[in-house]
């Protein structure tokens, strides 16, 4: 009878308090509220979407042209967006990368250089991890930024072709060309001639991200501009 009682208060407290802050721990109300206003304020925004020759874009000079690059949050050890970009990593909370998505989408929204989008693409996981891990935050990430802009998510157009071998033995350009072998175009088609926003987690050396962005641009696509969540600085 006791158990039964507290299965019913949990459920109907579930319903009038949804989930608690993702930073503190503290009540929220609301269902597509994850941090409460404090936790908020305490994620260290970058201000680069609005701003040229930002970091993130210096990164790619010389490496791949693209149009424009950014990342909304710096990324610190030991930070609230660290454990947040955890927990939708290797925790399944596919619901924060949506959040964490719309945080970018409102940033990039105001920007003119980020326009203009015509499709929002995901960088792509190895399908064999994606099939480990259930989903690709990258895309949920991009779910949520493509809420905010509405431009459609294009998942299924590129994918990652192989493992990637050991970088450690290779000079830069090897690296580079290792990464490159490491993207299949899928859908062409789909992809010729759009404004693409390439879109992933956390950016560190952006390795990844360039390969990525040389091959949209061999299809070619019309303009590649990137946006993450985070930015590492290295
Ligand atoms: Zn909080």
């Amino acid at each position: 009878m006791m158990q039964s009682i507290q299965n019913y208060w949990h459920s109907f407290s579930r319903l009038f308090f949804p989930h608690l802050c993702e930073g503190c721990g503290t009540d929220i109300l609301s269902d597509d509220v994850l941090l409460c206003p404090h936790c908020f304020l305490q994620l260290p925004t970058t201000g680069f979407f609005s701003a040229p020759d930002n970091p993130v874009e210096q990164s790619f000079y010389g490496r791949v042209p693209v149009a424009a690059a950014a990342a909304a949050f710096y990324f610190t050890k030991h930070s609230l967006l660290q454990h947040l970009l955890f927990q939708l990593k290797y925790k399944g909370h596919q619901k924060l990368g949506i959040w964490l998505g719309e945080q970018v989408g409102s940033q990039l929204a105001t920007s003119n250089r980020f326009q203009p989008i015509d499709i929002i693409v995901p960088l792509p996981l190895h399908p064999k991890k994606e099939k480990l891990r259930g989903y690709n935050q990258a895309a949920c990430i991009g779910q949520g930024i493509s809420s905010i802009v509405h431009k459609p998510l294009v998942t299924n157009a590129i994918t990652r072709a192989k493992h990637t071998q050991t970088q450690t033995q290779k000079n830069r350009s090897e690296r580079w060309q290792n990464m490159e072998d490491a993207f299949t175009v899928l859908l062409p088609e789909v992809l010729q001639h759009q404004h693409v926003l390439l879109v992933d987690d956390v950016i560190t050396t952006g390795a990844t991200l360039e390969a990525c962005s040389a091959v949209l641009l061999s299809v070619p696509v019309a303009s590649v501009r990137i946006a993450t969540v985070a930015y590492t600085i290295l």
